[in-house]
């Protein structure tokens, strides 16, 4: 058994600099959407805001519509937010063993009451946008893409986010390039850029005091994101969830039900431009370790270890792994999910299993969706999870597969 004094980290999350902690001027957007190849981007406090945002504009823009359509399997947070709005929220089962909106039940959920789909870059990895896409435009309903956690993943020659109607990105620690709290909007047509800026400019509050925890709490960030600050923020209470036997608080997936809406203070889009010059080589090198393990991963019988999809480029936060059944994910979790290699969870549960938003979310079952959640593991793409750390994780699973 492998014994380090660290914690790596679940996702690979870009570690932030003292320098870039001095204050600096901001062009925090400007620089994404240059590296990005997008058009002007909007920050926003959280993706969970941009979110919010989104669909209030598109509510406004078609006064009739009023129902959400997100992935059965997805971040709790945009279940959240949909409810938080007074909008309906329609939960669509992911297709078996995947991600993805699953076509089959998802054309049910279309029809003259569809405000938007909701498809969702899961991983980094780009999900398929094209089939929601179009069945909204049958029916008239808008698409977002949830991309908070693709920042810099590329469907074909584009940024992810730029093939239906909006998409956000988050900035939340742990998820890339991170200042703490912090999303960006992305709209391809000019006049949806400009009515999403009108919202913000309308709903967001100055939120000082907010902005000042937040700024807290980012240098907090910078201070102990790396392997022994990590022990003591993320690994001791990681250890207090396994031992409790509960995954929901140890994957990360317990959200107060207010979400903070506010302005990003100059200092954090500072902290923000800085880190930002370093991302592209960072998002380079985090590809090229992910495509040599997930050869590696491959290699094991009955696993699946899922890849870009061809034309695609992924972002690659961590890797995601499909057991053949839920007891040997559990299996192999019940051996490395506390071991502070970076084995965890994606979500604990699909939606309609949170106990605790069991009065926010449609209690449907969403068997594929429930499958999916119980057979699935990370692995994180961290660099700090060297080769023989990997390797190690390798050969847990090989072992459990038997
Ligand atoms: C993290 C996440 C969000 C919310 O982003 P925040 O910046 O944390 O508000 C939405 N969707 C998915 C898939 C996520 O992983």
């Amino acid at each position: 058994m492998l014994r380090r004094l660290g914690e790596i980290p679940p996702t690979a999350g870009l570690p932030l600099q003292a320098a870039d902690l001095l204050p600096r001027g901001d062009a925090l957007t400007l620089r994404l959407a240059a590296q990005l190849g997008v058009p002007p981007l909007q920050l926003t406090c959280s993706g969970t805001a941009a979110l919010l945002i989104t669909l209030s504009t598109l509510s406004e823009l078609a006064p009739g519509r009023n129902v959400v359509v997100v992935p059965a399997y997805t971040c709790p947070l945009v279940a959240i937010a949909v409810h938080r709005l007074g909008l309906r929220l329609r939960l669509c089962d992911t297709r078996p063993g995947h991600w993805d909106l699953d076509p089959h039940r998802l054309a049910a959920l279309c029809d003259e009451r569809t405000l938007a789909l909701v498809p969702t870059h899961l991983a980094g990895l780009v999900a398929d946008v094209e089939t929601p896409l179009a069945m909204a435009r049958a029916c008239g309903a808008f698409v977002i893409e949830d991309a908070a956690q693709a920042l810099g993943a590329r469907d074909g020659a584009h940024s992810v986010g730029l093939r239906g109607d909006a998409g956000f990105f988050s900035l939340a620690a742990g998820k890339g390039l991170s200042i703490y709290e912090g999303g960006l909007l992305v709209a391809r047509e000019e006049a949806l850029r400009e009515a999403l800026s009108a919202t913000a400019r309308r709903d967001e509050r100055a939120g000082c005091r907010q902005e000042l925890r937040r700024s807290l709490e980012l240098v907090m960030l910078a201070a102990l994101y790396r392997p022994l600050g990590l022990r003591l923020a993320y690994g001791v209470p990681l250890r207090r969830a396994l031992r409790r036997r509960d995954p929901v608080t140890a994957v990360g997936d317990v959200f107060p039900p207010e979400i903070p809406f506010h302005r990003v203070g100059r200092w954090r889009r500072g902290v923000g431009t800085r880190a930002a010059s370093r991302l592209p080589a960072f998002l380079s090198a985090n590809r090229a370790r992910a495509r040599a393990r997930i050869a590696r991963l491959r290699e094991l019988p009955g696993v699946i270890a899922f890849d870009e999809t061809s034309g695609t480029t992924g972002s690659w936060p961590f890797l995601m792994l499909r057991m053949p059944d839920a007891e040997r994910a559990t299996a192999v979790l019940a051996r490395l999910w506390g071991s502070g290699l970076g084995v965890s969870r994606l979500f604990a549960h699909a939606l309609p299993d949170y106990a605790y938003l069991a009065d926010r979310i449609p209690q449907t079952p969403m068997p594929h969706a429930a499958d999916f959640a119980a057979r699935t593991l990370t692995i994180t793409n961290s660099p700090w999870l060297d080769d023989t750390a990997f390797e190690h994780i390798v050969d847990v699973i090989a072992h459990t597969l038997g």
